[in-house]
């Protein structure tokens, strides 16, 4: 039996986890949950799966959920604030963290969990932006073990030899081929974009996910983080990685080796594979998601992205390339702006403006310390929000 904690459980990601737990309950024990807002949905996982623990980040939500709990006579430590999301991480009872929270602020949890030596299903792709080499440092001092969840990565780590460790190269690797849809706006006319609305971004056309993450795949900004994403986890570095649109999103990604094979790994586009492969590995367990039918697929199809429509691709190359802080900046910014364009405070448009922005107004450092990357983020959400502000007059009349 292994102990569990999942943090976001109330995402997309953490009722996913919750699903495939659910057909292995002799497997998994739940050890705690941490949610942000969703207190009905986290009071409904308290219920069936009885974790010890529960973090609910904000005070007022804390006491709203201690309040529903006494009334639906649920038994839980609750326990509040951003520190206490470390705290049930690094648990002696729990094996495996399932680092669900989305943006920067799952950073510390997912750093907590390298630390303390456990098994991290890695969702949370900003903790590697932000900080990869810090990151990767302390799980490999540390010896915890690092499995992704992002379905990319999950298929690419799913296609390569059981041990890599000595490198890419050296185990006949020529590239990477990181397959993405193109998101909901691959045919939209450009001089469509400054009018797209959240509701058109957030409507991915085969993945059913959470808000900025939908947004992410609709400027293309997220195939950008996972590029680096990847540069991180296996160790290599941009021009091994090569972008693949696949508007199917049947193949999740590939690796092209030396002698000219290309292997692939293909399912229905359905979190629940990956995050049954990592909770796992090396044994195969069954997720729920049904099969694919060879038979039904009509077809398969290939393009190269287009830069003009995905100006946030291209920064994000920019950024990997300069390294140092640059990914921090480039999270940080991408995260104001994601979110002030769901509130309907800046065109669609803007938010790549607003990552170039804070990209060339912040100071590139080197990423020596978490203290220098906390830092780099605060800084470029400043910036990045006071070009927002400077843009407001333009704002007003657009929505
Ligand atoms: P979501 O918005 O559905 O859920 C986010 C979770 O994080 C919720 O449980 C919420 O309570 C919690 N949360 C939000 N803000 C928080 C804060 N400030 N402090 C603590 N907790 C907070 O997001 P999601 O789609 O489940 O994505 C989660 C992560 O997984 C993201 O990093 C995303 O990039 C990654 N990911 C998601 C998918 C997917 O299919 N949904 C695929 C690949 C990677
Ligand atoms: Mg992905």
């Amino acid at each position: 039996m292994q102990g569990i904690t999942i943090l976001g459980s109330t995402g997309t990601i953490g009722v996913n986890t919750l699903d495939v737990i659910r057909r292995h309950r002799s497997q998994y024990r739940v050890i705690a949950l941490t949610a942000f807002s969703q207190i009905e949905r986290l009071a409904d996982q308290c219920e069936e799966f009885k974790p010890s623990c529960v973090v609910v980040v904000e005070a007022d939500a804390a006491q709203r959920f201690a309040d529903l709990a006494k009334k639906r006579g649920i038994e839980v430590e609750i326990k509040q604030g951003a520190e206490a999301l470390e705290e049930v991480s690094r648990h002696p009872d729990v094996d495996i963290v399932m680092a669900a929270i989305v943006g920067a602020a799952g950073l510390n949890a997912s750093l907590a969990a390298a630390r303390a030596g456990k098994r991290i299903l890695l969702a949370n792709k900003e903790s590697l932006v932000m900080s990869g080499k810090l990151f990767m440092d302390e799980v490999k001092q540390n010896g915890a073990e690092l499995l992704p969840i992002d379905s990319e990565h999950n298929a690419i780590f799913q296609c390569l030899p059981v041990d890599y460790t000595q490198g890419l190269e050296a185990v006949g690797i020529n590239k990477i081929l990181l397959t993405g849809s193109g998101g909901p706006l691959r045919e939209l006319p450009l001089d469509k974009f400054d009018d797209v609305t959240p509701a058109q971004a957030v409507a991915h056309p085969n993945w059913n996910m959470g808000k900025k993450i939908s947004v992410d795949s609709a400027t293309m900004m997220n195939k950008g983080l996972e590029i680096i994403e990847a540069c991180w986890l296996f160790d290599t570095n941009l021009d091994k990685i090569e972008v693949v649109l696949h508007p199917q999103s049947i193949i999740h990604s590939m690796v092209e080796y030396a002698d000219g094979s290309i292997l692939a790994q293909l399912g229905q586009p359905d979190m629940r594979t990956p995050i049954a492969h990592a909770l796992a590995w090396p044994k195969r367990i069954a997720s729920g998601v049904e099969s694919l039918d060879m038979f039904s697929l009509a077809k398969l199809e290939f393009e190269r992205p287009d830069t003009q429509r995905y100006p946030c691709l291209v920064l994000a190359k920019q950024a990997m390339a300069e390294g140092g802080t640059a990914t921090t900046i480039l999270n940080a910014a991408n995260e104001v702006a994601v979110d002030q364009f769901l509130n309907e405070q800046i065109t669609f448009t803007q938010i790549a403006d607003t990552v170039d922005y804070a990209l060339k107004q912040c100071t590139n450092r080197a990423a020596t310390a978490i203290e220098v990357i906390v830092e780099a983020d605060a800084e470029a959400r400043a910036v990045a929000l006071e070009y927002i502000h400077s843009l407001k007059p333009k704002a007003g009349v657009i929505h």
